[in-house]
C-alpha cells in the first residue's frame, strides 16, 4: 500500500463544509489541500492551499487537477461518475467510482444492502404518476416517495398520507424516477461511521443517535442510548457495507432502529449511505483524539488509522440558518466547541456551523 507522507497534496472534489473541515484536519498533519469546485466562495476554498475553479464537467480542468495532486477524495457524493473516471486515469481516487455509483442512487443502495443480507424498508421504483398510483395500492399508507438521485436533507421527498392523490405526490417529488418506501415506525435513528484503508484495515466510531427537524439533522447524541446488542448489529452492518463495497476512506451508514425485531430477526434497517465525512460524525472532532476528518486523511494517505474510542460523551447541535446568530452566547457556554463554516449568507435550512457540547467522560 502506498503511503503518502505529510507534505503531500490531497485533492478534494467539492468545496463545502465537509471539504473545509477535511482541509483543516489535513493541515494539522502537514498536508496541503487542493479543492476542485465551481465557486471560489465555497467554505473549503479559503482554508486550502490550492483551488481549481471549474465545473465538474470540465475535462481539461479535471485532468490538470488530477496531475497536480497526490491523491483525490471527495466531500460531495454527487460528483458525476464521469468526472471521477477522468481523475482516476491520472491519480488514485478514494473512495472510488463503484462505491459512489451505489451511494448516488437509492435503488442501488437498497438493492446492494439486500444482496448482502442487510434489511431495508420495502420499496418500489416508480417512473410516472401511474406507476406510483399502482405501487400505492400495494403499500400500506403512510409511505414516503423520494427521488432516487440527488436528494439530501429531506429534499425531493413527500410523505404520502392515506387519501393523497398519486399525481399530487408525483408532482411534489419533482424527479424523473422515484422510490416509494414503506414508512418505518422506528424507535430512533442512528448512524455509524467506518474508516477503511486500502489494505483493508478499518475502524468504526461508536453508534450515535440522530434527531431531525424538518428533514434536516438537528442533533447527534453520542453514544446512542440503545441496547448493546442493537449497537453491535448496527456496527456490524456498517462494517459489512464498507467491506463489501471496497470503501477506502469513510463510509457513513444511516440506520433505523426498529421497536422490535422484524420477521428476519433484524433490529436495524439501513436507510442510506454516504462515502464521505458525515454530519453525524462532527461530534468526533471534540470527543475523540482523532476525529472523522483526520481519520479520512489518514485512511486515504495510508497512515495508521486513529483510535475511534471517544474520551467524552457529546451532543452535536447543528446551526441551521439564523441559529448561527447565537454564536456569541455559544462561545460563552462551558464545554462547548463552536465550528463555523464561514458562509457569508445565512438562508433558511442552510448549515452554517455546529457546536459540540462535551458531556463528561465516555
Ligand atoms: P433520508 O433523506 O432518506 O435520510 O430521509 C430523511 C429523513 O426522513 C430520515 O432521516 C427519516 O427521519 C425520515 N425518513 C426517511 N425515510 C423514511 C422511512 N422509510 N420511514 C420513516 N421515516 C423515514
Amino acid at each position: 500500500m502506498k503511503i503518502l507522507p505529510p507534505g503531500s497534496i490531497i485533492g478534494i472534489l467539492g468545496g463545502g463544509q465537509l471539504g473545509r473541515m477535511t482541509a483543516l484536519a489535513a493541515a494539522k498533519l502537514g498536508y496541503r489541500c487542493h479543492i476542485f469546485c465551481p465557486d471560489e466562495n465555497e467554505p473549503a476554498v479559503g482554508v486550502s492551499a490550492f483551488h481549481t475553479k471549474a465545473a465538474f464537467e470540465d475535462e481539461r480542468a479535471l485532468e490538470a487537477f488530477a496531475k497536480a495532486v497526490d491523491v483525490v477524495t471527495l466531500e460531495w457524493e454527487n460528483v458525476p461518475l464521469r468526472s471521477m473516471e477522468i481523475v482516476a486515469r491520472h491519480c488514485a481516487v478514494h473512495p472510488g467510482a463503484k462505491v459512489l455509483a451505489v451511494a448516488q442512487d437509492r435503488e442501488q443502495e437498497k438493492t446492494f444492502a439486500r444482496s448482502i443480507g442487510i434489511g431495508t424498508a420495502d420499496f418500489a421504483i416508480v417512473k410516472s404518476a401511474e406507476e406510483l398510483d399502482a405501487a400505492m395500492k400495494k403499500f400500506a399508507l403512510p409511505a414516503i416517495l423520494k427521488s432516487t438521485r440527488m436528494g439530501y436533507d429531506g429534499k425531493g421527498q413527500v410523505k404520502i398520507a392515506p387519501g393523497m392523490k398519486a399525481g399530487e405526490a408525483w408532482a411534489a417529488m419533482g424527479a424523473p424516477v422515484g422510490i416509494l418506501e414503506s414508512f418505518v415506525d422506528f424507535a430512533c435513528e442512528v448512524s455509524v461511521i467506518v474508516a477503511a484503508r486500502e489494505d483493508g484495515a478499518n475502524a468504526a466510531y461508536p453508534v450515535v443517535e440522530n434527531r431531525h427537524k424538518n428533514g434536516i439533522l438537528d442533533e447527534t447524541h453520542a453514544p446512542a442510548q440503545i441496547d448493546a446488542a442493537v449497537a453491535r448489529e448496527a456496527e456490524h452492518v456498517a462494517r459489512l457495507l464498507a467491506e463489501k463495497l471496497g470503501v477506502v476512506g469513510l463510509l457513513a451508514v444511516e440506520l433505523f432502529v426498529l421497536r422490535e425485531a422484524d420477521a428476519a430477526g433484524q433490529r436495524v434497517l439501513m436507510n442510506e449511505i454516504a462515502p464521505r465525512p458525515h454530519n453525524s460524525g462532527h461530534w468526533t472532532m471534540d470527543a475523540c483524539a482523532c476525529g472523522q476528518f483526520e481519520q479520512l486523511v489518514r485512511a486515504v494517505c495510508g497512515l495508521p488509522l486513529g483510535d475511534t474510542t471517544p474520551h467524552s460523551r457529546a451532543v452535536m447541535h447543528n446551526l441551521i440558518g439564523d441559529d448561527v446568530k447565537k454564536w456569541p452566547e455559544l462561545l460563552a457556554q462551558p464545554n462547548a466547541s463552536l465550528h463555523l463554516y464561514g458562509k457569508s449568507e445565512s438562508r433558511a435550512g442552510r448549515k452554517m456551523g455546529h457546536v459540540n457540547v462535551i458531556k463528561g467522560a465516555w
